[in-house]
């Protein structure tokens, strides 16, 4: 495990926070990337404080230059690059009816776009074993009101895993996504008990999910123990979809 790196976007807080404590624990070098320094240097001094080699680089993953700028820091502090996870993504509510192209574009841009320009870096210097992980959502598989630009965005990116997977197969990177259920994070934040205890009644499992739970499948995808899996999907959802 020694010296190997990753990146994890959208790392300042919920699910990415928790993939890059996760992959900190496991020994991995973490890039601790976010729109916000002030989230991404906070995460990276907590990593530090257990003893993790983890450096905060503020990054809008929507923005070529600002992509291109995190690799080059990474090289820099770090000198490669083994695992990429692709997690940034928002999620704005809005009636179709009233969505903008605006709206639409900024959630492709960010959720979409982003796994594109990433991935484009990270083929640049990923060598044999490398490892590109996205989180997608089960908005990939069912619809959810008020969230036709996401569920299309999460859809694209299944699709573009599955393709890359195949370009990339004979450079012996893998390719794939976890797709979260409703998980507890800043963004997804539910203040309203009743609408929660709604939604944990429909999931099997009978809670929500953590941050934890995503990056257990994270750190797994990451591992060599994921060798001969490319292109998947892994839904982490506590059986929420299965009916
Ligand atoms: P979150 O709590 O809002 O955290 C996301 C982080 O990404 C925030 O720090 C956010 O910064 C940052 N971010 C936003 N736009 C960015 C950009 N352009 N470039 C870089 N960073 C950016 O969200 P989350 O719930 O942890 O979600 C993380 C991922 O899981 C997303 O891809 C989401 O679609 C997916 N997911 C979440 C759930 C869920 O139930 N939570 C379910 C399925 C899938 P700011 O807060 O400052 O904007």
């Amino acid at each position: 495990m020694a010296n190997k790196t990753a990146i994890v976007t959208g790392a300042g807080k919920g699910i990415g926070r928790g993939i890059a404590t996760a992959l900190a624990q496991t020994g991995y070098n973490v890039i601790v990337s976010d729109i916000s320094q002030k989230d991404c240097e906070n995460t990276a001094e907590e990593l530090k404080k257990t003893g993790a080699n983890a450096k905060a680089v503020k990054c809008d993953v929507s923005d070529k230059d600002q992509v291109a700028e995190l690799f080059s820091q990474t090289a820099k502090e770090f000198g490669q690059v083994d695992v990429l996870v692709n997690n940034a993504g928002i999620y704005p509510f809005k009636p179709f009816e009233q969505m903008e192209e605006t709206d639409w574009d900024k959630v492709m841009d960010v959720n979409l776009k982003s796994v594109f320009l990433c991935s484009k870096e990270a083929v640049k210097v990923m060598t044999a074993g490398g490892r590109i992980i996205n989180i997608s959502s089960v908005a990939a598989f069912i619809g959810f009101e008020g969230l036709v630009h996401y569920c299309a965005s999460k859809g694209g990116v299944n699709g573009m895993i599955r393709a890359l997977a195949l370009e990339l197969a004979p450079k012996k990177i893998t390719v794939n996504a976890v797709a979260p259920g409703a998980i507890e994070t800043p963004g997804a934040s539910q203040p309203d008990e009743k609408i929660k205890q709604q939604t944990i009644s429909m999931i099997p499992a009978a809670r929500m999910g953590q941050p934890e739970d995503i990056a257990n499948a994270v750190v797994f995808l990451a591992s060599d123990k994921s060798d001969y899996i490319t292109g998947q999907t892994i839904i982490v959802d506590g059986g929420w979809t299965l009916r």
